[in-house]
């Protein structure tokens, strides 16, 4: 995203500041790749895209849409009318040592951790421990991105 769009947002939204520029960037970058796409695949229309949050991301899903919204106005008319989905995909986490597989459910943990380690997914391994072996040694394979699943429209 340009700096001069950057600016055009916030004088847009006096009282919302820097602090959804994230939603804003992901928005903007979010449609970018679905026109991308349906240049590539060559469609005349764009109806409707389904998007993945990781349960370990911290995004605002309203803000995340209205900026979606609003994007579409002034981007490619293929994406004008689309409509935005978004699934939930839940974190999931594989012990390096017991190679276990498991998610934030089976892990007790308090609502301060928890909103910690969603703010910043790297906090996890100071967090969380293997239910089965405690090791903290694991690997995050899934919840942490944001993708584009699928794109569906008319060719
Ligand atoms: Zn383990």
């Amino acid at each position: 995203m340009s700096l001069v769009k950057m600016i055009k947002y916030k004088k847009n939204r006096p009282y919302e500041g820097g602090k959804n520029m994230h939603e804003w960037a992901l928005a903007d970058s979010v449609i970018t790749s679905a026109v991308d796409f349906s240049k590539k695949e060559k469609l005349k229309k764009i109806s409707q895209v389904n998007i993945v949050f990781g349960e370990l991301q911290n995004i605002d899903k309203e803000i995340f849409l209205f900026a979606l919204k609003e994007l579409i106005k002034s981007s490619n008319k293929v994406i004008s009318s689309s409509k935005f989905k978004i699934l939930n995909e839940p974190a999931k986490f594989n012990c390096k040592v017991c190679a276990t597989n498991f998610n934030l459910e089976q892990i007790k943990k308090s609502e301060a951790e928890a909103e910690y380690i969603h703010f910043i997914p790297e906090m996890a391994h100071t967090y969380l421990k293997c239910p089965k072996c405690k090791s903290p040694d694991f690997d995050i394979i899934a919840g942490r991105g944001v993708y584009i699943k699928n794109i569906i429209g008319d060719s």
